[in-house]
């Protein structure tokens, strides 16, 4: 790659989206994949809020506009968290984005150098560890523990804050476990940043799956803990929550206004603005009292999945699934799965540079694409650094129960087909 800056080779990527080419090749040859790979609601966006960018466009809203995002989108995004968060948030301190992942990369160009420290969740989005590597800041990853829902401690985080450590990204729901952190841990996690780190170090609220919550639970967030507002960011949007992944559409709430002129000056950098007519249509969704069914429905509706798939999955020999609280996933531990194929036999004897590209639930994941047509994400899409020795898939449980009823079957059959790996190993040479 000679002709790149250098720093390209240090930029990942969300491999939800680079195994399309992997399912395609699959697809071609006639099969019909099961998609479990992608983090999308199996929802379309509903009629009220189509309406009203319909509305727009024919009125001739589609002109550029202000790169903070439009006043009255802005207000109602104020509205919004003075209801869910009790915050008093003045619209100045608002940037509107092209979804929720901007928000990322604007926080790591905004405040880290070269060197600094960026704690982060692993597994977590894989965006926050590219970014991180890709502005030559230093990853540390804040391990989650698979025993305890997929939460770690205050004393966990504690012991990663240094005097270098610049930004701590925190998501709750969490993409990809599905672990929700509670109001007792928010306070925990809060004191030990408050004790530890300075005022300027910034902590990013990463919450995007804000309205999918099971069980009837309440979301917590980080900045309603004492002291917190002033160093948390908050990242959300609409692209889970009211159904709009294609839309492109979420906001950043920056603790001072100073700040979110920093953002509003990057979206002037590459993107200019986003679309009024989008965002309009997100006012829409924000402020009508017609998604709050429509969120309760599509919500309902993964909480019948998981109660089908966990206990399924739970059943099936060297599987081992928690119970998510929130999102749209489900993260089983596949280790025995992987033991029982010869899978962890097979990436041993890989030579140490294919060794190094792979890892066993990678090697799962397209055994279950290539011979048995089901689309999952291995661990190492969620944070690679410390990822060694640990073996999960992401299944999402955004699509429909038949088909998330077959894509389990698949995997049932799969699981006890060691013969059926050797021959996917000697057929497919993706490894050779
Ligand atoms: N943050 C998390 C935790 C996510 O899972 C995702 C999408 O999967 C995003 C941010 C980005 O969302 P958007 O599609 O709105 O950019």
């Amino acid at each position: 790659m000679t002709h790149f800056a250098d720093r390209i080779a240090s930029l990942g990527t969300e491999n939800a989206f680079s195994v399309g080419a992997d399912i395609a090749r699959v697809a071609a040859r006639g099969v019909d994949v099961v998609k479990l790979n992608i983090g999308e609601p199996d929802f379309d966006s509903a009629a009220h809020i189509n309406e009203a960018a319909i509305a727009e466009i024919r009125r001739g809203n589609s002109h550029y506009c202000d790169p903070q995002g439009t006043l009255g989108l802005r207000q109602a995004i104020s509205d919004h968290l003075e209801r869910s968060r009790g915050l008093h948030v003045s619209t100045d301190r608002i940037v509107v984005t092209t979804g929720g992942k901007p928000g990322i990369g604007f926080t790591i160009q905004a405040y880290a150098n070269p060197g600094d420290e960026v704690i982060y969740p692993s597994p977590g989005f894989p965006i926050y560890e590219s970014w991180i590597t890709y502005a030559g800041a230093k990853p540390v990853p804040l391990h989650l523990r698979e025993e305890s829902g997929f939460t770690f401690t205050p004393d966990d985080l504690a012991a990663l804050i240094t005097p270098k450590t610049r930004v701590i990204f925190l998501c709750s729901p969490s993409n990809p476990t599905g672990g929700v952190l509670s109001r007792e841990e928010l306070t925990g996690i809060a004191r030990v940043i408050r004790e530890k780190a300075p005022s300027d170090v910034r902590v990013y609220s990463d919450e995007i799956y804000e309205h999918c919550i099971f069980d009837g639970a309440q979301h917590h967030r980080i900045a309603v803990e004492p002291g917190m507002e002033e160093r948390t960011i908050i990242s959300s949007g609409h692209s889970k929550g009211f159904a709009m992944t294609g839309w492109r559409l979420g906001f950043v709430v920056l603790p001072t206004a100073a700040e979110a002129a920093i953002f509003k000056q990057l979206t002037i950098n590459t993107v200019s603005c986003v679309p009024p007519f989008i965002q309009e249509a997100g006012r829409v969704a924000l402020t009508s009292d017609d998604s709050a069914p429509e969120i309760a429905r599509m919500v309902a509706a993964f909480q019948e999945r998981r109660d089908w798939i966990v206990p399924t999955l739970n059943a099936m020999p060297g599987v081992r699934c928690q119970n998510p609280k929130g999102a749209f996933y489900v993260f089983p531990n596949v280790a025995g799965l992987c033991e029982q194929l010869g899978i962890i036999e097979a990436y041993d004897a890989l030579p140490a540079e294919r060794r190094a590209r792979t890892a066993p639930s990678a090697m799962l994941q397209m055994f279950l694409l290539y011979s048995y047509g089901v689309a999952t994400m291995d661990r190492n899409s969620f944070g690679k650094i410390g990822a060694e020795g640990q073996h999960f898939l992401r299944l999402s449980i955004a699509t429909s129960l038949n088909r998330l009823k077959e894509g389990v079957s698949r995997i049932q059959s799969a699981s006890t087909d060691r013969a059926g790996f050797v021959r996917f190993m000697n057929e497919e040479k993706l490894y050779s």
